[in-house]
């Protein structure tokens, strides 16, 4: 194996935690203190303070002064393991404005140090290929798709850009999951998602704002539309080295929907439907990856599209990260803990 800088000591799941900045000064935190180890303390603000401290437990923690850099060095390994034919998935949770987004691709209008994960990632793969360019040629191809409502949409076909909720025709809306690969399979759960062929950071940093703009411009006819879908960008590489032995794997960044939850009295409609197959899929990925876990001989990915889709990058030997992510402030005490709860039972 040629980069197998990972330490299989962490198996193969792992948790990490991101703190972003408290943006309103006026508001309290409740991110009490945060260890290098990984450790991480929330005071409970309804509790006095002897009762008000809780501990969690993770891989890594980032806190609010962290940089992407930071965050890219801890999964720049498991980045690499693709290279050795390993899938990889690594999805940002957490409720909406804790930034999700901001770790995986960065803010909008992103400067050079703000980019986020999914391109320092690809720009780190490509610097890899370049190097090794006399051992091994390493094709990459790119896809990028967005799950709403439990239909999966192409975020980079030529007709995304008009393609609008809810006016959308099915066929080109709700793309087909291969589930059983066969044979001459070449492997992909969703074969009619358009696939680019990347050869340059550029490349692959024009796609991922063309899907970008696609997941936006149907958010402007419903509400933030981007917060309830999970958007996953996908990665695929084949690669041959001089012996003619091939690897063929995937690199899967997820950037999921919002976990919070939607009061019930207070949304009816499509906003309730829209919160439950959140509420849904977002389960339904814990059930998963915690049996996974568990090395449990049933693993439930036929529950929801987005685990249905993922199977294949999530069993067997793929390598998880999950990077849960937490509002400080005060006000969102009730979702960081749920969040944190989450993260707790999946690693
Ligand atoms: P989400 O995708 O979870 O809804 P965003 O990534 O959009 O959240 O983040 C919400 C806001 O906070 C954005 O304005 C974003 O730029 C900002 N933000 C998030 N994380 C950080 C961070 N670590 N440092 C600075 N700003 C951040
Ligand atoms: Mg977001």
């Amino acid at each position: 194996k040629l980069y197998n800088m990972v330490q299989d000591l962490k198996g193969n799941i792992r948790v990490f935690c991101r703190v972003r900045p408290i943006f309103n000064s006026e508001m309290n935190g409740v991110i009490d203190y945060i260890g290098k180890d990984g450790s991480l303390f929330v005071l409970d603000p309804s509790k006095p303070q002897k009762d008000a401290r809780k501990t969690f437990q993770f891989n890594q923690v980032f806190g609010p002064t962290s940089t992407q850099d930071d965050v890219f060095r801890e999964t720049q390994p498991l980045i690499r393991s693709v290279m050795d034919g390993y899938n990889v998935c690594i999805f940002a949770y957490g409720q909406t404005g804790s930034g999700k987004t901001y770790t995986m691709s960065g803010p909008p209008g992103r400067s050079s140090t703000q980019l986020g994960i999914n391109y320092l990632a690809l720009s780190d793969l490509f610097q890899i290929c370049d190097k090794r360019r006399d051992m091994i040629t390493y094709e990459k191809y790119v896809q990028m798709v967005e799950i709403y409502n439990e239909q999966v949409r192409d975020l980079l076909s030529e007709n995304s850009s008009c393609t609008r909720y809810p006016f959308m025709s099915p066929e080109t809306f709700n793309l087909h999951i291969r589930t059983c690969s066969s044979e001459e399979d070449d492997g992909l759960s969703l074969p009619d998602a358009t696939m680019h062929s990347v050869n340059s950071t550029m490349d692959v940093l024009q796609l991922m704002e063309a899907g970008e703009v696609n997941r936006a411009v149907s958010s402007t006819s419903m509400n933030n539309l981007s917060s309830r879908s999970h958007s996953i960008f996908m990665v695929h590489g084949r690669g041959e080295d001089t012996s003619g032995g091939t690897i063929s794997s995937c690199l899967h960044l997820v950037d999921l929907a919002g976990s919070e939850r939607v009061d019930k009295s207070e949304v009816t409609g499509d906003r309730l439907k829209e919160a439950q197959y959140i509420n849904k899929s977002l389960s339904c990925l814990g059930d998963v990856i915690s049996a996974l876990a568990q090395k449990n001989s049933h693993i439930p990915y036929r529950n929801s599209k987005l685990t249905l889709l993922l199977q294949d990058a999530l069993g067997g030997q793929a390598k998880t990260l999950m990077i849960a992510h937490l509002s400080p402030e005060e006000d969102s005490f009730g979702e960081t803990i749920s969040t944190l709860k989450f993260a707790q039972r999946v690693s």
